[in-house]
Protein backbone atom coordinates (compact mmCIF):
# COMPACT_ATOMS: atom_id res chain seq x y z
CA UNK A 1 0.00 0.00 0.00
CA UNK A 2 2.73 2.42 -0.92
CA UNK A 3 1.27 5.04 -2.68
CA UNK A 4 3.78 8.06 -1.81
CA UNK A 5 5.02 8.34 -4.99
CA UNK A 6 6.22 6.74 -8.58
CA UNK A 7 10.09 6.96 -7.48
CA UNK A 8 9.23 4.49 -4.42
CA UNK A 9 9.21 1.35 -6.16
CA UNK A 10 11.46 -0.71 -7.88
CA UNK A 11 13.38 -0.73 -11.19
CA UNK A 12 12.06 -3.20 -13.53
CA UNK A 13 14.46 -6.42 -13.19
CA UNK A 14 14.54 -6.16 -17.10
CA UNK A 15 16.14 -2.89 -16.29
CA UNK A 16 18.78 -4.63 -13.93
CA UNK A 17 19.61 -7.50 -16.59
CA UNK A 18 20.35 -4.87 -19.05
CA UNK A 19 22.75 -3.55 -16.87
CA UNK A 20 24.25 -7.30 -16.02
CA UNK A 21 24.82 -7.29 -19.73
CA UNK A 22 26.28 -4.01 -20.51
CA UNK A 23 28.56 -4.13 -17.66
CA UNK A 24 31.16 -6.85 -19.70
CA UNK A 25 34.39 -5.74 -21.82
CA UNK A 26 34.83 -1.84 -22.16
CA UNK A 27 33.25 0.79 -23.64
CA UNK A 28 33.84 4.54 -24.36
CA UNK A 29 32.60 7.48 -21.84
CA UNK A 30 30.88 10.58 -21.82
CA UNK A 31 28.38 9.45 -23.95
CA UNK A 32 30.13 7.55 -26.83
CA UNK A 33 29.58 4.49 -25.66
CA UNK A 34 27.51 2.21 -28.39
CA UNK A 35 24.48 1.29 -26.69
CA UNK A 36 23.82 5.61 -26.83
CA UNK A 37 24.12 4.96 -30.81
CA UNK A 38 21.32 2.80 -30.44
CA UNK A 39 19.52 5.00 -27.76
CA UNK A 40 19.55 8.22 -30.03
CA UNK A 41 18.33 5.75 -33.13
CA UNK A 42 15.53 4.53 -30.70
CA UNK A 43 14.34 7.51 -30.03
CA UNK A 44 14.74 9.32 -33.11
CA UNK A 45 12.30 6.17 -34.21
CA UNK A 46 9.58 6.57 -31.18
CA UNK A 47 9.63 10.09 -32.01
CA UNK A 48 9.83 9.37 -35.66
CA UNK A 49 12.02 12.58 -35.86
CA UNK A 50 15.40 11.74 -37.58
CA UNK A 51 17.19 14.77 -36.93
CA UNK A 52 16.10 14.95 -33.18
CA UNK A 53 19.16 14.74 -30.71
CA UNK A 54 19.21 12.91 -27.60
CA UNK A 55 21.47 13.28 -24.35
CA UNK A 56 20.65 11.11 -21.06
CA UNK A 57 20.59 12.52 -17.59
CA UNK A 58 20.11 11.35 -14.43
CA UNK A 59 17.16 13.53 -13.42
CA UNK A 60 14.28 15.22 -14.11
CA UNK A 61 15.52 18.70 -12.68
CA UNK A 62 18.79 18.70 -14.72
CA UNK A 63 16.67 17.09 -17.57
CA UNK A 64 14.34 20.41 -17.42
CA UNK A 65 16.76 22.68 -16.00
CA UNK A 66 19.58 22.67 -18.61
CA UNK A 67 16.87 22.59 -21.54
CA UNK A 68 15.48 25.74 -19.98
CA UNK A 69 19.17 27.27 -19.62
CA UNK A 70 19.54 26.29 -23.55
CA UNK A 71 16.74 28.03 -24.82
CA UNK A 72 17.05 30.93 -22.77
CA UNK A 73 18.70 33.78 -21.63
CA UNK A 74 19.57 35.22 -18.33
CA UNK A 75 17.59 38.15 -18.86
CA UNK A 76 14.51 36.36 -19.56
CA UNK A 77 11.44 34.60 -18.38
CA UNK A 78 10.20 31.17 -18.57
CA UNK A 79 6.16 30.93 -18.44
CA UNK A 80 5.29 27.97 -16.82
CA UNK A 81 2.02 27.27 -14.25
CA UNK A 82 2.08 28.23 -10.87
CA UNK A 83 2.00 24.40 -9.86
CA UNK A 84 5.25 23.54 -12.26
CA UNK A 85 7.99 21.00 -11.12
CA UNK A 86 10.15 23.27 -11.99
CA UNK A 87 8.57 26.49 -9.86
CA UNK A 88 7.77 24.36 -6.56
CA UNK A 89 10.43 21.04 -6.59
CA UNK A 90 13.93 22.33 -7.81
CA UNK A 91 15.34 24.70 -5.59
CA UNK A 92 15.64 27.41 -8.43
CA UNK A 93 17.52 24.93 -10.02
CA UNK A 94 16.40 26.33 -13.72
CA UNK A 95 16.81 29.70 -12.76
CA UNK A 96 20.65 28.70 -11.55
CA UNK A 97 21.54 26.50 -14.99
CA UNK A 98 19.49 29.49 -16.47
CA UNK A 99 22.36 32.05 -15.58
CA UNK A 100 19.32 34.17 -13.40
CA UNK A 101 16.17 33.77 -16.08
CA UNK A 102 13.05 34.02 -14.05
CA UNK A 103 9.88 31.77 -14.31
CA UNK A 104 6.75 33.89 -14.45
CA UNK A 105 3.64 31.78 -13.13
CA UNK A 106 0.51 31.55 -15.27
CA UNK A 107 -2.16 30.75 -13.11
CA UNK A 108 -3.81 27.30 -13.99
CA UNK A 109 -6.57 25.56 -13.12
CA UNK A 110 -6.28 22.11 -13.23
CA UNK A 111 -2.49 22.25 -13.34
CA UNK A 112 -3.19 22.68 -17.37
CA UNK A 113 -1.90 26.25 -19.18
CA UNK A 114 -5.05 28.03 -21.23
CA UNK A 115 -4.11 30.04 -23.66
CA UNK A 116 -5.93 32.49 -22.38
CA UNK A 117 -3.87 32.65 -19.22
CA UNK A 118 -0.56 32.13 -21.19
CA UNK A 119 -1.54 34.93 -23.03
CA UNK A 120 -2.24 37.56 -20.78
CA UNK A 121 1.28 36.49 -18.59
CA UNK A 122 2.98 37.01 -22.13
CA UNK A 123 1.64 40.20 -22.69
CA UNK A 124 2.54 41.31 -18.91
CA UNK A 125 6.37 40.80 -19.76
CA UNK A 126 8.41 42.63 -22.47
CA UNK A 127 6.89 45.85 -22.14
CA UNK A 128 9.27 48.11 -19.56
CA UNK A 129 11.99 48.06 -22.44
CA UNK A 130 15.24 47.57 -20.70
CA UNK A 131 13.77 47.28 -17.08
CA UNK A 132 12.16 43.93 -16.75
CA UNK A 133 12.51 40.78 -17.99
CA UNK A 134 12.14 39.72 -21.55
CA UNK A 135 10.06 37.02 -22.82
CA UNK A 136 11.69 33.52 -22.69
CA UNK A 137 10.13 29.52 -23.18
CA UNK A 138 7.12 28.12 -22.46
CA UNK A 139 7.33 25.01 -20.14
CA UNK A 140 4.33 22.47 -20.11
CA UNK A 141 3.71 19.43 -17.91
CA UNK A 142 2.31 16.42 -19.66
CA UNK A 143 1.43 14.69 -17.55
CA UNK A 144 0.78 17.76 -15.16
CA UNK A 145 1.90 17.52 -11.14
CA UNK A 146 -2.11 17.22 -10.61
CA UNK A 147 -2.37 13.82 -12.47
CA UNK A 148 -4.57 16.03 -15.21
CA UNK A 149 -3.68 15.61 -18.85
CA UNK A 150 -3.68 18.10 -21.88
CA UNK A 151 -5.61 16.84 -24.68
CA UNK A 152 -3.65 16.73 -27.93
CA UNK A 153 -5.88 20.06 -28.98
CA UNK A 154 -5.35 21.67 -26.02
CA UNK A 155 -1.52 21.43 -26.07
CA UNK A 156 -1.85 22.66 -29.55
CA UNK A 157 -3.29 25.71 -28.57
CA UNK A 158 -1.14 26.21 -25.49
CA UNK A 159 1.96 25.83 -28.32
CA UNK A 160 0.15 27.99 -30.65
CA UNK A 161 -0.12 30.97 -28.40
CA UNK A 162 3.55 30.75 -27.92
CA UNK A 163 4.84 30.45 -31.24
CA UNK A 164 2.66 33.51 -31.69
CA UNK A 165 5.19 35.47 -29.67
CA UNK A 166 8.08 33.41 -31.23
CA UNK A 167 8.78 31.74 -28.31
CA UNK A 168 9.72 27.90 -27.81
CA UNK A 169 8.07 25.12 -26.05
CA UNK A 170 9.45 23.06 -23.24
CA UNK A 171 7.60 19.63 -22.40
CA UNK A 172 8.46 18.32 -19.10
CA UNK A 173 7.69 14.81 -19.67
CA UNK A 174 8.36 12.58 -15.83
CA UNK A 175 5.31 11.53 -16.22
CA UNK A 176 5.41 11.36 -20.54
CA UNK A 177 4.30 7.41 -20.71
CA UNK A 178 1.68 8.19 -18.44
CA UNK A 179 -0.16 10.70 -20.71
CA UNK A 180 0.59 9.17 -24.03
CA UNK A 181 -0.67 5.58 -23.43
CA UNK A 182 -3.90 7.67 -21.72
CA UNK A 183 -4.35 9.92 -25.03
CA UNK A 184 -3.40 6.59 -27.04
CA UNK A 185 -1.56 9.00 -29.54
CA UNK A 186 1.45 9.00 -30.66
CA UNK A 187 5.01 10.16 -29.23
CA UNK A 188 5.29 12.60 -32.12
CA UNK A 189 1.92 13.49 -31.97
CA UNK A 190 2.22 14.74 -28.60
CA UNK A 191 5.99 16.58 -29.00
CA UNK A 192 6.42 18.09 -32.38
CA UNK A 193 3.23 17.75 -33.89
CA UNK A 194 1.76 19.82 -31.01
CA UNK A 195 4.38 22.17 -31.47
CA UNK A 196 6.62 21.27 -28.56
CA UNK A 197 10.31 22.21 -29.73
CA UNK A 198 12.09 19.95 -26.70
CA UNK A 199 11.49 16.86 -23.87
CA UNK A 200 12.68 15.68 -20.79
CA UNK A 201 11.61 12.15 -21.63
CA UNK A 202 11.11 10.58 -18.11
CA UNK A 203 11.96 7.39 -17.02
CA UNK A 204 13.04 7.18 -13.31
CA UNK A 205 9.45 7.31 -12.39
CA UNK A 206 8.36 4.78 -14.76
CA UNK A 207 10.53 1.69 -14.03
CA UNK A 208 14.22 2.82 -14.06
CA UNK A 209 16.67 3.09 -11.38
CA UNK A 210 17.60 6.79 -12.75
CA UNK A 211 17.73 8.31 -16.06
CA UNK A 212 15.97 10.93 -18.11
CA UNK A 213 16.25 11.53 -21.42
CA UNK A 214 16.40 14.89 -23.21
CA UNK A 215 14.77 15.25 -27.02
CA UNK A 216 15.70 18.37 -28.68
CA UNK A 217 13.96 18.60 -32.17
CA UNK A 218 16.12 21.30 -33.48
CA UNK A 219 19.35 19.55 -33.41
CA UNK A 220 21.21 23.10 -34.18
CA UNK A 221 20.30 23.55 -29.83
CA UNK A 222 22.49 20.15 -29.28
CA UNK A 223 25.93 21.48 -28.69
CA UNK A 224 25.41 24.37 -26.45
CA UNK A 225 22.97 21.88 -24.60
CA UNK A 226 26.14 19.26 -24.46
CA UNK A 227 28.38 21.62 -23.30
CA UNK A 228 25.85 22.40 -20.22
CA UNK A 229 25.60 19.65 -19.44
CA UNK A 230 29.01 18.85 -18.99
CA UNK A 231 29.33 22.18 -16.88
CA UNK A 232 26.93 21.49 -15.12
CA UNK A 233 28.16 18.02 -14.22
CA UNK A 234 25.83 16.09 -15.71
CA UNK A 235 28.09 14.19 -18.58
CA UNK A 236 28.37 10.90 -16.88
CA UNK A 237 31.79 9.29 -17.45
CA UNK A 238 30.29 5.73 -17.01
CA UNK A 239 27.99 6.88 -19.52
CA UNK A 240 27.49 2.90 -20.72
CA UNK A 241 24.45 2.34 -17.69
CA UNK A 242 22.95 4.73 -18.38
CA UNK A 243 22.58 4.30 -21.86
CA UNK A 244 21.66 0.18 -21.39
CA UNK A 245 18.68 1.33 -18.98
CA UNK A 246 17.05 3.74 -21.61
CA UNK A 247 18.19 0.92 -24.60
CA UNK A 248 16.01 -1.62 -22.45
CA UNK A 249 13.12 1.25 -21.28
CA UNK A 250 12.79 1.52 -25.55
CA UNK A 251 12.98 -2.44 -26.30
CA UNK A 252 9.23 -4.02 -26.83
CA UNK A 253 8.03 -0.77 -25.30
CA UNK A 254 8.70 -1.90 -21.90
CA UNK A 255 8.02 1.42 -21.42
CA UNK A 256 4.96 1.68 -22.50
CA UNK A 257 3.55 -1.69 -21.01
CA UNK A 258 4.91 0.12 -17.19
CA UNK A 259 2.79 3.40 -17.70
CA UNK A 260 0.20 0.75 -18.73
CA UNK A 261 0.50 -0.47 -15.54
CA UNK A 262 0.44 2.18 -13.72
CA UNK A 263 -2.77 3.77 -15.09
CA UNK A 264 -4.40 0.23 -14.81
CA UNK A 265 -3.66 0.19 -10.66
CA UNK A 266 -4.93 3.74 -11.00
CA UNK A 267 -7.86 3.68 -12.53
CA UNK A 268 -8.59 0.12 -10.05
CA UNK A 269 -8.13 2.79 -7.46
CA UNK A 270 -9.82 5.15 -8.72
CA UNK A 271 -13.27 3.06 -9.15
CA UNK A 272 -13.04 1.63 -5.59
CA UNK A 273 -12.39 5.21 -4.58
CA UNK A 274 -15.87 6.53 -6.18
CA UNK A 275 -17.81 3.31 -4.61
CA UNK A 276 -16.72 5.10 -1.09
CA UNK A 277 -17.91 7.78 0.87
CA UNK A 278 -16.27 10.55 2.10
CA UNK A 279 -14.07 11.46 -0.02
CA UNK A 280 -13.59 14.40 -2.70
CA UNK A 281 -11.38 14.17 -6.16
CA UNK A 282 -9.60 17.43 -6.26
CA UNK A 283 -8.92 16.67 -10.03
CA UNK A 284 -9.62 14.57 -12.80
CA UNK A 285 -7.28 11.57 -12.27
CA UNK A 286 -6.11 10.82 -15.45
CA UNK A 287 -2.91 9.73 -15.01
CA UNK A 288 -1.26 8.00 -12.34
CA UNK A 289 -1.97 10.19 -9.57
CA UNK A 290 -5.09 11.00 -7.23
CA UNK A 291 -5.52 14.71 -5.11
CA UNK A 292 -8.81 13.61 -2.83
CA UNK A 293 -9.51 15.35 0.21
CA UNK A 294 -10.71 13.89 3.13
CA UNK A 295 -10.99 14.09 6.97
CA UNK A 296 -8.52 13.77 9.13
CA UNK A 297 -10.00 10.99 10.82
CA UNK A 298 -10.49 9.35 7.40
CA UNK A 299 -6.24 9.66 6.14
CA UNK A 300 -5.78 8.74 9.97
CA UNK A 301 -7.16 5.98 9.53
CA UNK A 302 -6.05 4.60 6.24
CA UNK A 303 -2.70 5.81 7.80
CA UNK A 304 -3.29 3.31 10.55
CA UNK A 305 -3.85 0.71 8.85
CA UNK A 306 -0.90 0.45 6.92
CA UNK A 307 -1.22 2.71 3.52
CA UNK A 308 1.72 5.10 2.96
CA UNK A 309 1.06 8.54 0.91
CA UNK A 310 1.74 12.00 1.70
CA UNK A 311 -0.76 14.70 3.21
CA UNK A 312 -0.71 17.57 1.07
CA UNK A 313 -2.27 20.09 2.92
CA UNK A 314 -2.51 20.46 6.75
CA UNK A 315 -1.20 18.17 9.38
CA UNK A 316 -2.31 14.56 10.36
CA UNK A 317 -1.51 14.80 13.91
CA UNK A 318 -3.79 18.02 14.25
CA UNK A 319 -6.98 18.14 16.92
CA UNK A 320 -9.98 17.85 15.07
CA UNK A 321 -11.07 14.89 13.27
CA UNK A 322 -13.70 16.57 11.35
CA UNK A 323 -10.89 18.87 9.38
CA UNK A 324 -10.42 18.15 5.46
CA UNK A 325 -6.88 17.61 4.42
CA UNK A 326 -5.81 16.67 0.65
CA UNK A 327 -3.88 13.34 0.39
CA UNK A 328 -2.29 12.11 -2.57
CA UNK A 329 -2.19 8.42 -4.10
CA UNK A 330 0.91 7.43 -7.15
CA UNK A 331 0.83 4.11 -8.43
CA UNK A 332 3.91 2.93 -10.38
CA UNK A 333 4.53 0.25 -13.00
CA UNK A 334 4.64 -2.03 -9.52
CA UNK A 335 1.78 -1.58 -8.03
CA UNK A 336 -0.38 -4.64 -7.62
CA UNK A 337 -3.96 -5.12 -7.76
CA UNK A 338 -3.66 -6.73 -4.43
CA UNK A 339 -2.13 -3.77 -3.08
CA UNK A 340 -4.72 -1.66 -4.33
CA UNK A 341 -7.59 -3.90 -3.13
CA UNK A 342 -6.11 -3.99 0.34
CA UNK A 343 -6.04 -0.02 0.68
CA UNK A 344 -9.31 0.31 -0.44
CA UNK A 345 -10.49 -2.53 2.33
CA UNK A 346 -9.22 0.07 4.63
CA UNK A 347 -12.02 2.26 4.04
CA UNK A 348 -14.72 -0.38 5.48
CA UNK A 349 -12.87 -1.36 8.70
C1 LIG B 1 9.54 13.99 -10.47
C2 LIG B 1 9.34 15.10 -11.44
C3 LIG B 1 10.44 15.68 -12.11
C4 LIG B 1 11.87 15.23 -11.92
O1 LIG B 1 12.32 15.26 -10.63
P1 LIG B 1 13.76 14.77 -10.17
O2 LIG B 1 13.54 14.47 -8.74
O3 LIG B 1 14.70 15.88 -10.38
O4 LIG B 1 14.14 13.58 -10.98
C5 LIG B 1 10.18 16.67 -13.03
N1 LIG B 1 8.93 17.08 -13.29
C6 LIG B 1 7.86 16.54 -12.67
C7 LIG B 1 6.49 17.02 -13.03
C8 LIG B 1 8.03 15.55 -11.72
O5 LIG B 1 6.97 15.03 -11.10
Amino acid sequence: MFFASDNAGPAHPKVLEALTIANTGYASGYGADAIMDEVRDGIRTVFEAPRAEAFLVTTGTAANSLILATMSKPWQTVFCSDVAHIHEDECNAPEFFSGGSKLTLVPSPSAKLTPDALRSAILGEENRGVHGPQRGPVSITQATEKGTIYSLEELTAVTAVAKDFGLKTHLDGARFANALVRLGCTPAEMTWKAGIDAVSFGGTKNGLLGVEAVVLFDPETAWEFELRRKRGAHLLSKHRYLSAQMRAYLADDLWLDMARMANARTDRLVAGLRNTSGIEFLFEPEANIIFFSATRGLHRKLHDGGAVYYIMSGELDGDDPEEMLTGRLVCDWSMTEDGVDEFLALFDR
